[in-house]
């Protein structure tokens, strides 16, 4: 080092003395902020809160990398929020209901539901809730998340299952619930009814088997396909397409089934597909959505083959007892025995199954309690169409899906770890009776809520022992965090919540979920605003699945490349509504944009703050620069699309103020050959760049802009700041191509002649540059004639 560096380094030392961003002091600065409880919500009387409409996510082991990045994007809504002047409800919530705790407690206990006694079983799940919760808690504060960790709530806890309940008895009473006994998707994997919202098509390998039935009148074979032969037993009719000219003459004859010798009539009907098997189709109760329709549209008597332990019934006959799969492997087995199979084909079927069990659907009857909702529907549409959608292209999804809904939605559920169904009955004349609101009942448990049966005035009543589907209470979390019917002045200030941020595959649960029930119950939507997000896909773009290997845990990765690397990933990764990559080297490489801001601020952080100056040109580029990125980035948090921002700061940092401004300043700065007033006007400037960069970072990469603004700006948190305003004029942007053109063009030139960045160079400044030709000539080492300066 040379006398004269040597003096510089020690003049102009970083007050940031750390070499490195050492992001394992994220865990001290979180911990900071909450015993400073810097991001506690305070309502004003007047003012209407900003508030959040939080999922509350389900704790079920390791969560998923993509889930904890939607998460992230949450938080930045909340700080974005609060630095553009509200006060924000980001409330934490966790949802604890449903069948994968079961399941999960199932396997560590190595116990079946079925057979432990309830109460027993429900402790169980709440001992492996609490377990799996703390590990979800403790992620969430990893990552940042600026909640509120203290009134923390959870789906299972009394306070909220009373609300279940309460709006559940207030629909009631208002005759929007009833009880029948219908055709419902049922999943014996799970032993319960489930909502179409929770049935997912998947392509099947299936076979396709070619069955010989009989024609009664003229004794002719009648070749059937059909991938369901166990339900042969339940077929009530069979249908050809009435522009089938092969089977014109069948129509009102009489088939007879294989196996059982019965009679069914053979009808004409649309249904009935020309090109699919033969073209003949059997209709049964139950093997799809077209046999319930047809059993409906011509009154057809069901017969029930399919228990509800997913074993055919007396109906099936020598197959009575027998799981679904055996009975069809057994009966294909008889049919070939009798030369009565034609022949087999392996098809992809499009199979409905259950979204948590994976198990195919059977459709049985049974008897549910139904929310209505289709008389609601059109309602439904209009909300739709006056929230505001972020993206807005995503109210789509929400539209297509209401113009599907065919049925009521099924609410009951055959499990335990659920909000319980407050419902009594008269032991003798079986009336129900539904108590009061305002209390958490436990029918299985508790006695009955009334002394006499207002009927026959029986004393004996029976509990209900199913509970809610778990959607029943998460579509009233708008409801529970304004605090309906706990606190009407809070609720009058805070509903409608103004966003809900969630995913886009749970748009026909629970964002459908949440405006029918919180419309039925308040004649508003729930929130204004949606906020749709896409989905985390692997290095590929596929979906990550257990079964696939490509599941990426995120706990390491953040680990490695720490909180704000993960969430400038997931901010610059893609813009807002799209599906995004995951990958360790996709953050590692937005760990590699934190380094250099970090660098950029040390070097910054070497030279004293001066209240003003008297700025030069390129001072005055550069902050026009500036406003021209806080216009951006303010366009982009205000759509809460944090793509725009992100990207744009890591563009201005990276190409425009580290690569040309900083190198153009760096002389000055050192006041190498320059006046004072001319050094204080760079270092004013290079420190109001990073202020302002700082600042607009702060919802994004909040750990890291904390740690640098308390030691450089001020001890108290960035995060209690607003954004800045863009007020340097725009007018310099004019000379923003001009300089980057001819810093180029002089680093291309000193490259060919093989000279390095310091060694002097001959070279003519562009007459629109001349304002800058001090740095300018000063960065390039540039050797003017006297000549050119004209
Ligand atoms: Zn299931
Ligand atoms: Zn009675």
């Amino acid at each position: 080092m040379s006398l004269n560096k040597a003096l510089v380094s020690r003049r102009f030392a970083p007050r940031i003395t750390e070499k490195r961003w050492n992001h394992s002091i994220e865990r001290n600065i979180f911990d900071s902020w909450q015993m400073e409880g810097i991001y506690a919500f305070k309502p004003r009387k007047d003012n209407r809160p900003f508030v959040i409409d939080t999922p509350p996510p389900y704790p079920s082991g390791t969560w998923h990398i993509g889930a904890v990045a939607q998460y992230t994007q949450i938080d930045m809504i909340a700080r974005t929020a609060r630095m553009l002047g509200n006060q924000v409800l980001f409330p934490i919530g966790i949802d604890r209901n449903g069948l994968p705790v079961e399941i999960y407690t199932e396997n560590l206990y190595n116990i079946k539901l079925r057979d432990t006694p309830r109460e027993k079983f429900i402790d169980l799940c709440k001992v492996a809730l609490d377990d799996l919760e703390d590990k979800m808690v403790a992620i969430m504060k990893r990552v940042g998340l600026s909640g509120e960790y203290e009134s923390k709530y959870r789906t299972d806890e009394a306070e909220y299952r009373k609300l279940t309940q309460s709006t559940f008895i207030e629909l009631w009473n208002n005759g929007l619930v009833y009880e029948a006994t219908r055709p419902n998707n049922y999943c014996y994997e799970c032993g319960t009814t489930i909502a179409d919202a929770e049935v997912q098509y998947e392509e099947r390998l299936t076979r396709l088997v070619y069955v010989k039935f009989k024609v009664k009148e003229t004794n002719e074979p009648l070749i059937i396909a059909t991938t369901r032969p166990e339900l042969i037993c339940a077929c009530q009719l069979v249908i050809v397409n009435p522009s089938d000219e092969r089977y014109v003459s069948l129509h009102g004859k009489h088939a007879v089934l294989p196996i059982y010798d019965r009679e069914v009539c053979i009808k004409p009907h649309t249904s009935a597909m020309p090109d699919f098997g033969t073209g003949v189709v059997m209709i049964c109760s139950y093997g799809d959505y077209t046999d319930v329709l047809l059993f409906r549209e011509l009154g057809l008597l069901e017969i029930a083959a399919t228990g509800q332990d997913g074993r055919l019934t007396e109906a099936a006959g020598p197959y009575r007892g027998l799981k679904i799969a055996e009975a069809r492997t057994r009966i294909i087995q008889d049919l070939e025995a009798q030369n009565l199979i034609v022949k087999m084909e392996s098809i992809n079927h499009r199979t409905p199954v259950c979204s948590r069990s994976g198990t195919p659907i059977e459709i049985i009857s049974m008897k549910e309690y139904y929310l209505k909702q289709i008389e609601f529907l059109p309602k439904l549409r209009q909300l739709a169409k006056k929230m505001a959608f972020h993206p807005p292209a995503n109210r789509q999804i929400l539209l297509d899906w209401l113009n599907s809904v065919a049925i009521d939605w099924p609410i009951s559920r055959r499990r335990v770890y659920a909000t319980e169904i407050p419902v009594w009955y008269c032991k003798r004349c079986s009336a129900t009776f539904v108590p009061p609101a305002g209390k958490y009942y436990r029918p299985w448990r508790d006695s009955a809520p009334i002394q006499e049966c207002h009927h026959c005035g029986a004393v004996e009543f029976e509990g209900d022992t199913r509970t809610f589907d778990t959607w029943m209470d998460s579509s009233v979390s708008a409801l529970f965090i304004t605090k309906y019917g706990r606190d009407p002045k809070f609720f009058k200030l805070s509903y409608p919540a103004t966003i809900r941020p969630q995913g886009k595959d749970i748009v026909r649960t629970w964002l459908h979920y949440s405006i029918l029930r919180c419309y039925q119950l308040t004649k508003k939507p729930p929130f204004t605003h949606a906020w749709i997000g896409g989905m985390g896909m692997d290095e590929q773009g596929q979906a990550m699945h257990k079964s696939k290997g490509n599941v990426i845990d995120p706990e390491p990765i953040i680990e490695k490349f720490g909180a704000d690397s993960f969430r400038f990933w997931n901010a610059s990764e893609a813009t807002h509504g799209s599906d995004f990559r995951c990958s360790e080297a996709r953050i590692e490489s937005a760990h590699k944009f934190l380094t250099k801001l970090w660098n950029i601020s040390r070097f910054i952080s070497s030279f004293p703050q001066v209240r003003r100056a008297r700025l030069q040109a390129a001072d005055r580029w550069i902050l026009s620069e500036v406003s021209a990125l806080i216009e951006q980035s303010l366009a982009g948090y205000k759509e809460f699309n944090f793509f725009t921002p992100a990207s744009a700061i890591r563009d201005f940092v990276w190409e425009t103020f580290a690569s040309h401004y900083m190198e153009m300043v760096k002389p000055r700065a050192y006041g190498q050959s320059f006046s004072k007033s001319q050094q204080e006007a760079a270092w004013y400037t290079l420190h109001m760049v990073l202020r302002n960069v700082l600042l607009l970072l702060a919802p994004v990469t909040p750990f890291l802009v904390d740690h640098i603004w308390r030691q450089l700006y001020s001890k108290e948190s960035i995060h209690l700041q607003k954004f800045p305003k863009p007020s340097w004029s725009k007018r310099h942007r004019r000379f923003t191509e001009r300089l980057i053109t001819f810093n180029r063009e002089v680093w291309r030139v000193k490259e060919e002649k093989k000279l390095a960045l310091r060694d002097q160079l001959e070279m003519k400044i562009p007459k629109v540059l001349a304002p800058f030709r001090d740095d300018l000539t000063k960065m390039h080492s540039l050797i003017i004639r006297p000549s050119t300066q004209n």
